[in-house]
């Protein structure tokens, strides 16, 4: 009564458990007439013609949210990998279930992508032959390799409702037996092919289901590039691998990994370890398609250190896990890149930045553990890179990141291109150690903004970043400034004039001095350059103060502190 489509293909085992098999008419008629077979699949996406060794990566996001940064991490692997052995990489959007997809999630991969130089050799945008790249448009595809599991009883329909499918859950849960749908439990693998016809009748909807060969004894074995030889509980679930009859019929994430990781012809899957116990069952599954299974690679996933241990980098509680994060405050890619190099393997920690991201990344060296991301060495490998870079260089990539997260700053360094230079001059050029206070794009602002009028709010005397100098002190000292200074160009004459007002105003000629008798003074010569300091910069921290005058000029040295005086 039952027909096995693939009879020489399936085991003896198989055959025997296949009782409420559809004829083979009854199975095709619930697909399109025209679906193509399998083999026109194959002919369609035909084995790619690389080398050998070549390793075919790929990343597999779902436009579900924001790209963690772990996605990022891992495109740098797959890309790294992929180009080392001749290969290819590409992007497959995962986008099965589209109840849960966000708006904005496909520009934002674009974007993360082309930020941190993980494009991919084929994709959405890219083209390729091997596409569409976007599983939402691959369903036909599910769909011929559907047709022959059913034809071949390797998968069954089940019409169990969401009811049953708890109370099964239920019932296991008391019986502290492990739950999902499985063996005796599995209400429509064994059933007779008359309660399949009836339910069809009915229209009753239904889900397609693998019929798992495995055993809750069993165990699979397989050896994972990262992790070794690893053997983990056989799967025994009977999973849905196409979701409802209804409408558009779509798989599920295990099905169509094995549909289009063998089709796409990816012979490296490199994913987060979340999928670790999911790879027996998809062993299960490219066994049953007939397809050669590839090489696992489960990535450790990225850490936080949280007081009293550490847990995974978190998309909802962490903003440091969204990659739109590092764009939006402008580290540069480069410094990224090296530091989640360093988290890869360890070794490219130590070399220089250059030399690190030209390194071919090695799997073996990436370890089970994951890696702690913390933004505070991020931050330093940043600065150091930063350091690195001429005022130019600092300048091209300060107006990108400006035009599109800062417009005002933007404006005003592309009006003031030559005191935009100058002001990176400062204790920068010609110096053995640059000044290390640019950790991102967004730092410029507090680091430079008071170089430029139009970005700089004058500060007034009772101003209590003056340290608590009386007002009217503070007014008569900037009025004696402003009414004597030069714009002098040695530094020890410059300075020499704050000396001099200094001593006019009482203020002790050192700081040793000053703490003998601090009754006698109103400060030291430090606090009367603090005045000065604060007059200019506003702030009580800044480079050279001689350096920042030369660079703003006497006229607006004049102006800034002359607002000290009202
Ligand atoms: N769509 C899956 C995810 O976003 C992909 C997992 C895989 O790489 O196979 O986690």
């Amino acid at each position: 009564m039952t027909s096995l489509a693939n009879i020489d293909q399936a085991t003896p085992a198989e055959i025997g458990a296949v009782t409420g098999m559809l004829e083979l008419h009854e199975v095709d008629r619930l697909f399109p007439a025209d679906l193509p077979e399998p083999g026109q699949w194959e002919q369609r996406y035909p084995p790619r013609d690389l080398p050998a060794e070549a390793q075919v990566t790929r990343l597999a996001p779902s436009p579900t949210g924001f790209i963690h940064l772990g996605g990022i991490y891992t495109a740098m692997i797959d890309l790294s990998v992929a180009r080392e052995t001749g290969g290819r990489y590409f992007v497959r959007i995962e986008d099965t279930d589209q109840s849960r997809e966000v708006a904005g999630a496909y520009e934002q991969f674009d974007r993360a992508f082309g930020y941190f130089r993980v494009v991919p050799d084929e994709g959405v945008g890219a083209g390729g032959d091997y596409g569409p790249y976007r599983q939402s448009e691959r369903a036909t595809i599910y769909l011929s390799y559907a047709r022959e599991m059913l034809r071949s009883g390797k998968a069954y329909l089940c019409f169990a409702t969401a009811d049953q499918l708890t109370e099964i859950r239920t019932r296991q849960q008391q019986l502290k037996r492990p739950t999902g749908y499985y063996g005796e439990w599995a209400l429509w693998r064994d059933a007779d092919d008359e309660a399949v016809r009836e339910q069809l009748e009915k229209g009753t909807p239904y889900v397609v289901r693998f019929r798992s060969p495995g055993r809750t004894e069993k165990r699979a074995t397989f050896t994972d590039a990262i992790r070794g030889e690893l053997s983990m509980e056989d799967n025994y679930n009977d999973v849905v691998i196409l979701k409802s009859s209804a409408g558009v019929q779509l798989p599920t994430y295990h099905f169509a990994h094995a549909v289009d990781d063998h089709l796409m012809r990816c012979n490296l899957v490199i994913r987060g370890e979340e999928w670790l116990s999911s790879t027996a069952l998809h062993l299960q599954l490219f066994e049953a398609l007939g397809f050669e299974p590839p090489t696992y690679a489960h990535i450790a996933l990225l850490m936080k250190q949280i007081p009293g241990g550490k847990r995974k980098l978190s998309k909802r509680k962490d903003p440091e896990a969204d990659v739109d994060f590092y764009i939006r405050s402008g580290y540069p890619a480069e410094a990224v890149l090296y530091y989640l190099r360093g988290l890869a393997n360890g070794r490219l920690a130590e070399i220089a930045l250059p030399e690190a991201i030209a390194a071919p990344i090695s799997l073996a060296e990436c370890g089970g553990a994951g890696p702690l991301v913390d933004l505070v060495k991020l931050e330093d490998i940043s600065a150091d890179h930063i350091a690195t870079l001429s005022g130019p260089q600092i300048y091209g990539a300060l107006a990108v990141w400006a035009g599109e997260f800062d417009t005002e700053l933007h404006a005003v360094i592309e009006a003031h291109p030559d005191q935009t230079l100058a002001a990176l001059a400062v204790e920068r050029d010609g110096v053995d150690n640059p000044r290390k206070d640019l950790r991102k794009w967004s730092d410029f602002r507090e680091a430079y903004g008071f170089f430029f009028a139009k970005l700089f709010t004058p500060v007034t005397a009772d101003d209590p970043r003056l340290g608590g100098l009386p007002p009217e002190l503070v007014r008569s000292f900037a009025g004696d400034f402003v009414a004597t200074y030069q714009d002098l160009d040695d530094s020890v004459q410059w300075f020499q004039q704050i000396r001099d007002l200094a001593a006019k105003f009482g203020f002790a000629a050192n700081a040793k001095e000053y703490k003998k008798n601090p009754e006698a003074y109103p400060g030291s010569i430090r606090e009367a350059s603090q005045l000065i300091r604060v007059g200019l910069t506003g702030s009580t921290k800044s480079p050279d103060l001689f350096q920042i005058a030369r660079t703003l000029g006497r006229d607006e040295v004049i102006r800034r502190i002359s607002t000290l005086t009202a």
